[in-house]
């Protein structure tokens, strides 16, 4: 078997120390495999002075090169023939930028492994049919993005009766329906099967409050769930603590905040992260998270702010194995959440300025024509 499947078939997703030889050398042949079959990433680790084959620690992690996820937005790396790949996943970049992100048949399957094993942990499994509200993108084969890929994914965590979106495709682009999501909430609210909420925080947020303003208050069947995914986006700055959102979805819906279930995940990194009964994010067994200074890259303690650097093995199609978001977080230690999950949790503060991203997407283009 090889490490790769040992780090995924793992049966605990937050046994981070006893998947921690199995990862570092997934990591290994994984940056190994991207060696030799993408020149880029060659060019890089030959760049950097830095060889695959020595990574034998978590320790050597730390100076394995990561790869700024802006620059998948500009350029595209495989390491396998990209037209073998399954899915193109494409972030929702602004101003049409988009990553263009496929995975091998292996990786899919381990990617399935995966929820399935955090599904279940985390208790989304439901053989109750469900009917389901997404505040996001309707499928269609134009939209790609790994956003509305996820929405419809959370869709089979229970069988899904109806599904109704907030942004319909209408003659060529996508327009937003809240009207017809206040109907189909207050249809199914009268139904005697639970319902699901999927999608942007941000859209949710605004809708409950504007149901609240008009004294709308359904109560959902006892099982509903609220789930929340993609971040928050543009609305940064707008942006409302988490437990005005619970007590919104408590006071609206009648959905207590047990029932408020939040992802995290980049499309450059695509690990489901899942929050905890204390509305966490614990690193689960399939990725590492490094936060790094802001000057000067280098590793900083639990506690302390930095940039988001996310690891996983978890593909072979293409060096994802280390990235670096635009995100600025914490990482807090092991134990210090209380849940009962024993690995550090990781805490996203919001983002880093536009002008830091270009300095950092200049510096990595600088360094990447080197
Ligand atoms: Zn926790």
């Amino acid at each position: 078997m090889d490490a790769r499947a040992r780090v995924f078939n793992h049966h605990d997703p937050y046994d981070l120390k006893g998947t921690e030889d199995a990862f570092v050398a997934a990591m290994r042949e994984n940056a190994l495999f991207q060696q030799a079959g993408c020149a880029d990433y060659a060019r890089i680790l030959r760049e950097q002075d830095f060889d695959p084959a020595s990574i034998q620690s978590m320790r050597d992690l730390e100076r394995l090169p990561f790869l700024p996820t802006l620059y998948f937005k500009r350029h595209k790396l495989f390491a396998m023939d990209e037209k073998k790949l399954l899915i193109q996943a494409t972030s929702s970049g602004t101003g049409g930028v988009k990553s263009h992100i496929g995975f091998d048949n292996l990786g899919m399957y381990y990617g399935g492994r995966m929820v399935l094993t955090m599904a279940r942990r985390h208790r989304l499994f439901s053989p109750k049919p469900c009917n389901y509200l997404i505040f996001g993108y309707e499928r269609t084969k134009e939209n790609q993005t790994a956003i509305s890929k996820t929405a419809y994914g959370a869709t089979f965590f229970a069988p899904a009766l109806h599904r109704t979106y907030a942004l319909r495709w209408r003659n060529g682009q996508y327009e937003l329906d809240l009207d017809g999501m206040k109907q189909a909430l207050l249809r199914y609210s009268r139904s005697p099967f639970p319902v699901r909420f999927m999608g942007f925080p941000a859209y949710t947020y605004f809708f409950l409050s504007s149901l609240r303003e008009e004294g709308i208050r359904p109560r959902l069947p006892v099982g509903s769930k609220v789930m929340f995914g993609g971040g928050w986006k543009q609305f940064y700055t707008q942006k409302v603590e988490k437990e005005t959102v619970y007590r919104l979805v408590e006071e609206v819906l009648g959905v207590p905040e047990s029932g408020c279930v939040e992802f995290f995940g980049a499309v450059e990194h695509p690990i489901l992260y899942c929050d905890c009964a204390r509305h966490h994010f614990h690193v689960p067994v399939y990725s590492r998270v490094i936060i790094r200074n802001v000057d000067t890259l280098k590793p900083v303690p639990y506690g302390t702010p930095g940039l988001v650097n996310l690891l996983t093995p978890m593909t072979k199609s293409m060096p994802i194995l280390s990235v670096m978001t635009d995100d600025i977080g914490i990482l807090h230690p092991p134990g210090s959440c209380g849940c009962g999950i024993s690995s550090p949790w990781l805490e996203i503060l919001g983002r880093v300025g536009v002008k830091d991203i270009v300095t950092c997407a200049a510096g990595a283009e600088e360094f990447l024509k080197g």
